[in-house]
């Protein structure tokens, strides 16, 4: 008799999870086929230090080859899915493709940029998300200093070394406290014209940073970011970017060259081609994590809208948390399915989040203890090591190297402009080698 066949669509913080899991509860029982269109799984909450110069990339990758024994991994993307053939189509990294058969099937695509209708804002501002865009904005801030280093025209200085963070969630707080961290040191090294120091905007149309967090943290980071001398607007968004600056909702034009688009995440458009239901774009599961009506379909991590059992009509938030504690829920209830061990439902209390907010500082609350400066650093960094499924040692050391030696500030121009479009989910863009048209003539570093 042929082994059943397992698909895991995606390898975050979900899909990564559940085929260790599997790896180690099916042995060799069934053929496990992981599908991601890296060979790494990124470890997010990292991203921003990778941005900042602190961490090599390498750092916040882990090999999906080198950790996950008797899995297969197929390297491309997910791009139909036919639920009853039972197959997934996929289109790989050089444009080849082809057609996976399963058994079981776990969707954990993760999330994409959500976009908002602001003119310029495509063309002009670039995203988050993963590796390619941390290491376009270390290169791009780095040269913005360059440059107005080395200029006698006090407007285009103060253009290069003024830099607009929108969304003031975890990622856009953490990218523009760790930003400022950065160019003050390159600024050390280069000094500005007349003086002139570098400057962060980091933009909400929330009343407070870290609207979707404890209010005690906000506080926290609120405090330490204006005491570095980021300039923090609350209530304040941007209503058009051109390739000279942003006008902002309060009327003010700000001449900047650099715009990060952190305004949040929508799922991956790939669970709403499915014809299932979904809640605000997430795949419907039951607390079993299967799509109702498909028992051999499960779906976990931000993709997923899975019933948040201790806050009944609720849905379990789209954090790295809970992701991986839905990993470890499908891969045992995958492994059930086919008969080892039994099935659980997911149910998991918050621990708690922890914002790096760069050098010794932070702002954590873990287990609901609230915690601010070089405590809450520590605990932080703590929680990254014991988090990150690999590279603990190598994390370690970066830091350690970062705490008693300058920051390398280099240019490698591994990753250009158009290569890192804000709208990662539209097809016309493409993700991979080939400049998108659209992009293709605009000039290098006007984002
Ligand atoms: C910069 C940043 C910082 C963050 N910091 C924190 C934090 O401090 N704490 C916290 O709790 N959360 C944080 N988050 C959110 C957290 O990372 C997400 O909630 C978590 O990654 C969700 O896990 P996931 O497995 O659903 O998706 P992901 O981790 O995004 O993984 C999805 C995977 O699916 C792959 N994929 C997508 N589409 C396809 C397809 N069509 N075919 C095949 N593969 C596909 C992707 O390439 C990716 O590998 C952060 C997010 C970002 C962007």
């Amino acid at each position: 008799m042929s082994r059943p066949r397992i698909l895991i669509v995606g390898a975050g913080f979900a899909g990564y999870r559940t085929a260790r899991v599997l790896s180690r509860l099916t042995r060799h029982k069934a053929d496990i086929t992981l599908l991601n269109p890296t060979d790494y799984f990124l470890y997010l909450p990292l991203l921003p230090q990778v941005a900042a110069g602190v961490l090599e990339p390498r750092r916040v990758t882990v090999s999906l080859t080198g950790t996950l024994p008797r899995v297969r991994m197929v390297l491309g993307e997910a791009d139909g899915i036919d639920l009853d053939a039972r197959t997934v189509h996929y289109t790989g990294p050089e444009g080849d493709g082809g057609t996976l058969g399963y058994d079981r099937l776990v969707l954990a695509v993760g999330s994409v940029n959500k976009l908002l209708p602001v003119p310029g804002v495509a063309e002009y501002a670039h995203g988050f998300r993963g590796l390619p865009e941390a290491l376009y904005l270390r290169d791009h801030v780095t040269r913005q200093v360059e440059l107005a280093a080395a200029t006698d025209d006090p407007k285009s200085c103060a253009a290069r070394c003024t830099f607009v963070v929108v969304g003031a969630g975890y990622t856009g707080t953490e990218v523009a406290a760790q930003g400022k961290l950065f160019t003050d040191a390159l600024v050390r090294k280069q000094p500005l014209y007349d003086g002139m120091r570098p400057r962060w905007l980091l933009l909400d149309v929330a009343p407070r940073v870290l609207p979707e967090l404890d209010e005690r943290l906000s506080r926290t980071a609120d405090r330490v970011l204006r005491q570095r001398g980021v300039d923090v607007r609350t209530q304040t968004s941007v209503e058009e970017a051109t390739p000279t600056g942003v006008r902002l909702s309060d009327g003010e034009f700000v001449d900047t060259r650099t715009l990060v688009w952190c305004v949040g995440v929508r799922p991956d458009p790939l669970v709403a081609g499915l014809d299932r239901p979904l809640e605000h774009g997430r795949l419907l599961v039951d607390p079993y994590l299967q799509v109702p009506g498909r028992p051999e379909v499960y779906a976990c991590g931000d993709a997923a809208a899975v019933p948040d059992l201790d806050r009944p009509g609720q849905y379990t938030p789209m954090t790295a948390q809970h992701a991986w504690r839905h990993g470890r829920i499908a891969g045992r209830n995958v492994a059930a399915s086919l008969g080892i061990g039994s099935r659980r439902a997911y149910h998991h209390r918050d621990l708690g989040f922890t914002v790096d907010l760069g050098g010794a500082k932070a702002a954590a609350n873990p287990l609901g203890v609230p915690l601010s400066g070089p405590v809450a650093g520590a605990v932080t960094r703590g929680y990254h090591l014991a988090a990150m499924p690999a590279n603990r040692v190598r994390v370690a050391a970066d830091w350690l190297l970062d705490a008693v030696l300058p920051r390398q500030a280099v240019q490698l121009g591994l990753v250009r402009s158009w290569s890192v479009p804000l709208d990662t989910a539209s097809p016309e863009l493409a993700r991979v080698p080939g400049a998108p048209a659209k992009h293709a003539d605009r000039p290098e570093g006007a984002s």
